[in-house]
């Protein structure tokens, strides 16, 4: 995050402030976690308990998140990016094999497919739901024979699974959702992640439920989740929670070799406090969503997020604009105090994946192209006071009205 805790929720505020009557000349960060109450005795709690790294509250988080997912089983790790390489690793591809992914992507999740020694093949988008979509799918795989699938719910917009699965191909335990955004979304009364053979899911500072850093994979299938487990932590047969528990031994062996991407009973003692208060805080997103739709909706040039909302429930992780002439109207806002962010500059324009993909693949996705120089992201989380929505609005207008 590079944005300050400046601005503060109405409760906040009135807590003394030194910088008093100042608030109105303050900016509005693109981003502020949002932490719960409960979070500060949870925290302590654990320290004192003599027992921080992955033990018993890793594995509490881990059935609460189940339970609030309807999820079979959930490993937490270190991070979603540390879960995409897990999972990748588990399902025991050829090495080089192609892994299909939308260039409109977190770097983290393209590292993860080369990390795990394969090769990332690009996807393009659907211009409206900044997804991949069935035909691009299709057309990806035709280029490639792909191994497995990387399907990411891009803002928080759950994508059809089942239909993109059938595009490329392939068999659901290829399949592989980057959850990142997804917790709160659902289609047709599905949960992400309820019924997936592998969702990663992010609790990054920024994303709609907080720990700071960690991650989880959630799958309907035991053995994935076995593997997950174990490949988190160096590939161990036994964590050190298990060997220290009464009746443990302090042998262990190494079958497959993992990764150091273990979460901490710090940081799940976090999260299980944190998930209380998730659906409190996806109610407060939709308020706002619906507030800047309103107020936004008639500006010139200005393309509001797409919904196609039949049957599908939005986890609004972030609010999606289209402009023409994007980074002026970013200098604009930022010189009216207002934080904004990109998601995301396409994989097909980083140096390093141009170098390794090479031309002929990143020239695969046009649509990606030309709409990642229109995308803006406005400030959307739960801690933004009204007072903070209307500055991004009012800012929003007077930016676009002097344009035209
Ligand atoms: C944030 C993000 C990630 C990476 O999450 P980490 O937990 O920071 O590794 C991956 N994919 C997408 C789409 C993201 O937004």
């Amino acid at each position: 995050m590079s944005t300050t805790n400046a601005e503060k929720t109405g409760a906040e505020q009135t807590g003394g402030d030194n910088a008093s009557g100042q608030q109105a000349q303050s900016t509005v960060p693109f981003a502020v976690p949002s932490f719960a109450g409960e979070v500060s005795d949870a925290v302590v709690k654990v320290l004192d308990s003599g027992w921080v790294t992955t033990g018993p509250q890793t594995g509490a988080f881990e059935q609460d998140f189940a339970d609030y997912l309807g999820a079979a089983h959930v490993v937490a790790v270190a991070s979603c990016t540390t879960a995409l390489e897990l999972c990748l690793r588990a399902m025991e591809l050829p090495p080089g094999s192609p892994v299909l992914t939308p260039s409109l992507t977190f770097c983290g999740a393209i590292n993860a497919i080369l990390h795990a020694g394969h090769r990332p093949v690009l996807v393009d988008i659907d211009e409206d739901t900044l997804v991949p979509s069935v035909a691009t799918t299709a057309a990806a795989a035709a280029r490639t024979r792909p191994a497995a699938m990387i399907v990411q719910n891009q803002g928080g917009y759950p994508v059809d699974v089942p239909a993109l699965t059938e595009a490329a191909g392939l068999d659901r335990t290829r399949v592989i959702e980057d959850a990142a955004h997804g917790p709160g979304a659902a289609r047709d009364g599905v949960p992400v992640g309820a019924n997936s053979y592998a969702a990663c899911f992010s609790f990054y500072a920024t994303k709609n439920m907080p720990i700071g850093e960690g991650g989880a994979v959630a799958s309907s299938d035991q053995g994935l989740a076995d593997r997950v487990r174990a490949m988190r932590l160096h590939g161990m047969s036994k964590d050190s929670w298990r060997r220290y528990l009464p009746g443990g031994s302090w042998r262990y062996d190494v079958k497959t070799v993992g990764l150091k991407a273990n979460m901490t009973d710090i940081q799940a003692s976090i999260g299980r406090a944190q998930l209380g208060a998730l659906p409190g805080w996806q109610q407060l997103r939709a308020e706002i969503v619906a507030r800047y739709d309103q107020a936004l909706k008639d500006l010139p040039g200005l393309v509001l997020p797409q919904r196609s909302l039949d049957g599908v429930q939005h986890a609004w992780h972030l609010y999606q604009v289209r402009v023409q002439n994007r980074d002026a109207l970013i200098a604009d806002l930022e010189a009216a105090g207002v934080g904004t962010s990109v998601h995301f500059i396409p994989a097909s324009h980083m140096t390093s994946y141009q170098e390794i993909l090479g031309a002929d693949e990143c020239a695969t996705v046009p649509v990606t192209d030309r709409v990642a120089e229109e995308l803006l992201s406005l400030p959307l989380y739960p801690g933004l006071s009204v007072d903070g929505q209307d500055r991004v609005i009012s800012a929003v207008t007077e930016a676009l009205r002097t344009r035209s």
